[in-house]
């Protein structure tokens, strides 16, 4: 008898043991086929940070506002003749933007240095996958001018620029 009461036992703490998974049996799986498959992120998300470089004007408030100083601009004064245009939302540019880096090896996508842009192009994305094989493809380059049309910018005002940040 004891014996009998001892089988019945084993047979039911199975079902109860198999009672979730049958639960399960009939859903809809949520397993998500990644990478083929990815998730929608929500609104507010904070991905990789993306500057829109045509419409910064180079006023430094991003990299001062940095908790980790991830981000390193170089700019100089336009001569007194040279008309750079006006951003998308009538900002007129005045510096000439030498260099415009973010180290992502750095940034902790905090989203402090968005608020302050008064232009509003420096904004997060919903790009997350981001992995690199080398640490210095986690500097993302938005100057728009090649290192010849730095030195020459930087010969016509003798060196003096603005920088702020540390560069790798
Ligand atoms: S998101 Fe935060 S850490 Fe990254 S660049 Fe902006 S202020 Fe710096
Ligand atoms: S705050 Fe905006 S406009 Fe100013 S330097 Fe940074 S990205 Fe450019």
């Amino acid at each position: 008898m004891a014996h009998l009461k001892q089988q019945f036992v084993g047979f039911w703490s199975l079902l109860v043991g198999l009672r979730v998974t049958f639960q399960h049996l009939w859903k809809k799986p949520i397993t998500l086929q990644y990478p083929d498959e990815t998730w929608d992120l929500p609104i507010g998300a904070k991905g990789q940070l993306f500057n829109k470089i045509e419409d910064c004007i180079g006023c430094l408030q991003c990299a001062r506002v940095c908790p980790v100083d991830c981000i390193a601009i170089e700019t100089s004064k336009a001569g007194k003749d040279e008309d750079l245009g006006e951003t998308s939302n009538g900002h007129k540019k005045k510096l000439h933007l030498l260099r415009f880096d973010i180290d992502f090896a750095k940034c902790c996508y905090c989203a402090l240095c968005v608020d302050p842009c008064p232009t509003e192009c420096l904004y997060m994305t919903k790009e997350y996958e981001n992995s690199v094989y080398n640490r210095d493809n986690l500097i993302h380059h938005y100057g728009t001018y090649d290192m010849d049309q730095v030195e020459k910018l930087r010969a016509s005002v003798d060196g003096k620029t603005l920088t702020v940040g540390i560069y790798p």
